[in-house]
């Protein structure tokens, strides 16, 4: 991930996402930041994002206009829960780097299908499941958030009330097969109301997902960890005439009209991933296209997405990609992997920018520029950003992190990856200046405050809280 500050501006977010300019790098002892984009910050205090969450779900859920309420999101999971236990189960736990352990099952692919609505869209997923030691029957723990389960089966046989437990973090098979098997889950969710912005949520028209960290919890139960790495492919339906744009990772391998006035766009990510990567955009966006022709021949179509009205300012970043890819095959040797690489460019993307494999996402302004508006600095920031998120593809997506412990190594990596590739495309002075000003003028305050935090840290309650607000 990153965020950016275009320089001069004064909006909220370079106000908002300024330290997260900033990457560590820790120093004998001191956290000493190295520069720009994508950096953790640390909550001093643990139970803060509990009680924000709280808040939150209580905004969320009393609104009289909405349509769900708490009590249907709950109702499959705890129907005769005491309250004291329902809010002892919402208490997180704190997740430890020394506890870490492999888990007892892994996924080999994910197939997702998602029927996109106006008041609720369904999920599928049939995932093939199997045991890391052969004839050990353990419980398999999944996680999920605000999800309504709608029908849960293994090897194609609907389970048992008995056969599993549902709370409002976890969906828990109780004694799955002792081999591979299928296990197959529906849910419905409702990103219209999803105001946390992770996961799947529609905003300004569009559906778009943030599933870094955790946010794929809040699309279907799984088990969201970085280790979990599967091929995927996703199915999308949707209204044609309000979504007639559908796009997922991977390459296109099937799309068409249904009936009602609807379509559908079937995507294949042939590359084993982590949930975090996975993406989905449905909207009413416009392209300008490109292609880029690969050190070994492959002919890559890329297509940069916006809204209509912002196509002509994406001149500079499709630049930015070109420039970006030639630049990763002659320096580090890394070809892209993919016959398509999209990205897409909204207003309402509060992440900044989004490495998911083959369709990074970014907010506006992160992307677009003209010349009667834009400064050099706007036009340096958006190649360093395409950049970064483009780099990412092999330092990050395709070698990827074992645990969210080691976000830095991915983070710090692809920082070093664009440093070099702003530096080699202009000036190297000019911008080891720009980068060493921003970590005396931000990174070092917050390490003399009580944001201060080790590059990897020995334990995290909530992810999210080490990435810069
Ligand atoms: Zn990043």
């Amino acid at each position: 991930m990153a965020r950016l500050v275009l320089p001069g501006k004064g909006s909220s977010l370079a106000k908002r996402g300024v330290l997260g300019l900033l990457s560590s790098f820790d120093i004998q002892g001191r956290q000493h930041h190295h520069t720009l984009q994508c950096q953790a910050r640390k909550i001093g205090r643990n139970n803060f994002h509990i009680s924000e969450e709280a808040v939150h779900r209580d905004k969320y859920f009393s609104s009289p206009s909405r349509l769900v309420s708490r009590r249907l999101l709950c109702s499959v999971a705890q129907p005769l829960l005491a309250q004291s236990e329902e809010l002892k189960m919402s208490t997180p736990k704190e997740i430890y780097l020394k506890d870490y352990k492999a888990l007892d099952y892994y996924f080999d692919t994910v197939n997702l299908s998602f029927i996109l609505g106006e008041q609720k869209t369904t999920v599928s997923s049939k995932i093939s499941v199997c045991p890391r030691t052969e004839d050990a029957s353990c419980p398999l723990i999944l996680d999920g958030c605000d999800l309504k389960l709608l029908s849960i089966k293994v090897d194609g046989k609907e389970l048992k009330k008995e056969d599993y437990y549902l709370d409002n973090r976890h969906l828990t098979l109780l004694s799955p097969p002792s081999s591979s098997f299928f296990l197959e889950i529906d849910t419905e969710i409702y990103p219209q109301y999803n105001t946390s912005l992770e996961g799947l949520y529609k905003s300004g028209g569009n559906f778009c997902t943030q599933c870094e960290a955790e946010g794929f919890r809040k699309i279907t139960f799984y088990q969201d960890r970085p280790d979990i790495m599967a091929a995927y492919t996703c199915r999308i339906e949707a209204d044609k005439s309000l979504y007639p744009v559908l796009l997922s990772n991977g390459n296109l391998i099937g799309q068409g009209d249904l009936e009602g006035g609807k379509h559908y766009a079937l995507w294949e990510d042939p590359f084993k991933k982590p949930c975090y990567l996975f993406a989905l955009v449905a909207g009413p966006l416009e392209s300008r296209n490109d292609t880029f022709v690969t050190k070994s021949g492959r002919t890559v179509t890329l297509r940069i997405w916006t809204p209509s009205h912002d196509v002509s300012k994406t001149a500079h970043a499709m630049y930015a990609l070109k420039a970006a890819m030639q630049w990763d095959e002659e320096v580090f040797g890394l070809e892209y992997d993919l016959d398509l690489f999209n990205i897409v460019a909204v207003p309402d993307f509060n992440m900044g920018a989004m490495e998911n494999k083959s369709l990074n996402i970014f907010i506006s302004k992160l992307v677009l520029a003209s010349p009667e508006t834009a400064s050099d600095g706007d036009y340096a920031a958006i190649l360093g950003v395409i950049g970064h998120e483009y780099f990412h593809n092999w330092t990050g997506n395709r070698v990827t992190c074992r645990d969210w412990f080691q976000l830095s190594l991915k983070e710090g990596l692809t920082v070093f990856r664009d440093q070099e590739f702003s530096s080699d495309m202009g000036s190297r002075t000019v911008k080891r200046i720009a980068d060493v000003s921003q970590l005396r003028n931000y990174q070092f305050p917050q390490d003399a405050g009580p944001m201060a935090h080790p590059v990897r840290p020995h334990s995290y309650i909530k992810m999210d809280n080490f990435y810069t607000g």
